[in-house]
């Protein structure tokens, strides 16, 4: 029976996420450092304040677009961010971020266009694209200059088929930012060349070091042409609500909202009361989660860069760490499996993110210092041996 699953879903590979949860499961106890969602719970105003509308009948389907309210505080939130007016039609309400990602590629993709993909990358994005028979063109990034992706690179791999570049800055899986310099540079190709552009933002409010969060669609000429994909997952510590938003211009917007109607109809309703508790926030709740993770942060990096063969950027943004292990072993899937059989930690191999990854770990900076402090011990005993 199983020769009826469609070929586009029978060639998903197991994620190597899914791979070492699988994995780790078999074992009584263990650390994960493996799946990228906050460890903390969702703050207890946005549960209140959802609860309540939900009793007051907040349970219906909401227009396709969002609820009305939702719209107008994303406006808000928007203007405070850019300085600049959004208007109402340039949102759509989404089912988590990835609902953003996949409305946005069925909105514009014929068969046979191509999206270039920096390397490595969040694995669904190839998924979404090749579903409607787009192909993904992943263009390698290097640890040597901290996994940014090259104007070069990305202009030399554009073809006559290639419709859209997508961007995540902050990065999942390794924490890079792209600097404003590059952004510019980027940006001129995209206009040269006529692209549309995909920006995931999802890590937005998740950045160290006071950098201020750096968007493309702000660049000259970018409006038009930019779609950015926004989540109340990662900034509010909401990833079971399956709530986000993507915005820009109103022509591609218009079409995106087509797609969400006929795919969920709209997002759940509960979860957009409780998004709109979170832009009321107190940004303070949100600032103390950042610089949790951001002490987390410093405590992996001053680890990693003493262990023996080990390389290591300090990450911008997100809650990632991506140490090169090459020194030590080609074979990262093997090095996470034997961490895993040795130590019970799990970390997921790098090329589970595409090629560029290879010789390379994630490592998701979610749990409590206690807990990262006996990983990072038993991480580097596990080092200690392989030596
Ligand atoms: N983009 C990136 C880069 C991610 O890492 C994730 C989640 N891991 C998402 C999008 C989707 O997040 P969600 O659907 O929970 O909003």
């Amino acid at each position: 029976m199983k020769t009826k699953i469609s070929n586009a879903v029978s060639q998903i590979p197991l994620s190597g996420i899914r791979e070492m949860w699988h994995r780790a499961a078999q074992f009584d106890s263990f650390i994960s450092l493996g799946i990228g969602e906050p460890d903390f719970n969702t703050p207890e105003e946005i549960c209140n304040q959802a609860l309540q509308d939900a009793l007051k009948g907040a349970t219906h389907y909401t227009q396709s677009q969002g609820d009305a309210e939702l719209l107008k505080a994303i406006r808000m939130y928007l203007h405070k961010r850019l300085g600049k007016d959004i208007s109402d039609r340039q949102i759509v309400v989404t089912t988590g971020g990835v609902g953003g990602l996949t409305s946005f590629f069925r909105t514009v993709l014929n068969p046979g266009d191509e999206v270039l993909l920096p390397d490595p990358y969040f694995p669904p994005y190839r998924h979404h694209i090749e579903w409607v028979g787009g192909r993904a063109v992943p263009v390698q990034t290097h640890f040597e200059n901290g996994f940014v992706p090259t104007p070069q690179a990305l202009e030399a791999a554009i073809t006559p088929q290639t419709k859209v570049l997508l961007l995540n800055s902050p990065n999942n899986p390794t924490g890079a930012v792209i600097p404003a310099e590059i952004m510019d540079e980027i940006s001129r190709i995209v206009l040269e060349r006529d692209l549309l552009v995909l920006s995931d933002e999802v890590y937005e409010r998740l950045l160290f070091d006071r950098l201020k969060h750096e968007s493309i669609r702000t660049r000259p000429g970018m409006e038009e042409r930019t779609v950015v994909v926004h989540s109340f997952s990662k900034s509010f510590a909401m990833t079971g609500w399956r709530i986000g938003y993507a915005f820009g211009p109103e022509w591609l917007i218009e079409s995106m909202i087509k797609v969400v109607s006929s795919t969920t109809s709209c997002a759940p309703s509960v979860s957009q009361r409780a998004a709109l508790a979170a832009l009321h926030l107190d940004p303070k709740i949100i600032d103390s989660m950042v610089e949790e993770f951001c002490r987390r942060r410093d405590y992996a990096y001053e680890i990693l860069k003493t262990l023996p063969g080990v390389k290591v950027h300090k990450p911008k943004g997100a809650f990632y760490i991506f140490p090169n292990i090459s020194q030590i072993t080609h074979d990262s899937r093997q090095f996470a499996l034997d961490l895993l059989e040795k130590k019970q930690v799990v970390v997921v191999p790098g090329e589970a993110f595409g090629p560029s990854g290879k010789g390379c770990v994630r490592i998701a900076l979610t749990v409590k210092q206690e807990v990262l402090k006996e990983a990072f011990k038993r991480i580097q005993h596990f080092i200690s041996t392989l030596a």
